[in-house]
């Protein structure tokens, strides 16, 4: 009898320490838990800005754009379309600066400005995203150039993503919108001629030794067309290749992107030469291309919704990861 009690005592015993062991063990847990969180910088969320891409709002920005008429570098109507950009930013609370300067031309000395829309008075706690579309059209002296989907398509849609950024004023805060004049050649692209807003917005970056202060950036250029092909080039760099498949596939939106078989030379070349990683989104795949036929009836807004909310998806989603 005695021992029977000793026994029950012991068990009783070691019942009570595994019980107080194992609430002390719990509570510790705790603690390390509320640590973790407390100490581990948690990643912010941006929302889900893809769901609020309109196609239908971007493509009337493009309808505005065309409507002004051809808008080579210099044009009265380029002017009418920076009044434009800056007005839509300006709107939906963005700061625009006019980066202007001038640049030799096959056809002498042109004036260029470049439109660089950031959010005023955001405490920003990381490095730049670039978001870039051109907004010139080509110079034909030949033919009536409207540019719907080429100078016109992209620079709508970044008129869009600069409405749906402004929803989200934490992810905005971390991202560039740049507008680049004179993207397009008077004869064709070489060290010289093309490309001269992208050149001097990465040559200002590097004088003003600013590179550290971007992360990457996207460039969007003619994507527009009804027949939607993405095509990445084979310089695009690796991990942002990866991640904007990524996206396109959680949107399923992966079979309007490829791979291009050869390089492009767009503005993204300067900007990736100086050091900043940054991705063509453009579809080269379309016949009407620097022809009078580039015009509003070869474009969906469906086009521009898809690449609008792929864009979105990578921002908010990879972009800062
Ligand atoms: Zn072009």
């Amino acid at each position: 009898m005695p021992n029977d009690q000793g026994r029950r005592w012991r068990r009783g015993g070691l019942y009570r320490w595994r019980a107080w062991g194992g609430s002390a063990l719990f509570a510790l847990a705790l603690i390390l838990l509320i640590l973790l969180l407390v100490l581990k910088p948690s990643r912010p969320s941006y929302g889900k800005p893809w769901l609020e891409f309109s196609g239908e709002k971007a493509l009337a920005h493009v309808q505005a754009l065309v409507d002004l008429g051809p808008r080579p570098p210099q044009s009265a109507a380029i002017k009418n379309a920076r009044s434009y950009i800056r007005k839509n930013l300006e709107e939906s609370g963005w700061q625009v600066e006019e980066q202007a300067f001038n640049d030799d031309t096959p056809r002498g000395k042109v004036s260029f400005v470049n439109l660089i829309a950031r959010r005023p008075n955001e405490s920003r706690d990381a490095k730049y995203f670039l978001l870039c579309s051109h907004y010139d059209t080509k110079t034909f002296d030949s033919i009536q150039f409207i540019g719907a989907n080429d100078g016109g398509s992209s620079t709508g849609a970044l008129l869009e993503m600069a409405r749906v950024l402004s929803l989200h004023p934490k992810l905005a805060a971390r991202i560039e919108l740049v507008f680049f004049d004179g993207e397009e050649a008077y004869e064709g692209f070489s060290a010289t001629d093309g490309l001269y807003g992208s050149r001097y917005f990465a040559q200002q970056i590097k004088e003003t030794k600013t590179r550290n202060n971007y992360r990457g950036g996207i460039l969007w250029d003619m994507m527009g067309d009804r027949d939607l092909t993405i095509t990445l080039a084979p310089d695009s760099p690796a991990e942002m290749t990866r991640n904007i498949f990524s996206a396109a596939v959680a949107l399923n939106a992966r079979t309007h992107f490829t791979y291009a078989s050869n390089d492009i030379l767009d503005d993204h070349s300067p900007i990736n030469r100086i050091g900043i990683p940054t991705i063509d989104l453009i579809d080269f795949d379309y016949p009407p291309w620097h022809t009078a036929d580039d015009t509003m009836d070869k474009l969906s807004a469906e086009s521009l919704q898809t690449i609008g909310a792929v864009t979105a998806y990578y921002l908010a989603e990879m972009a800062f990861r």
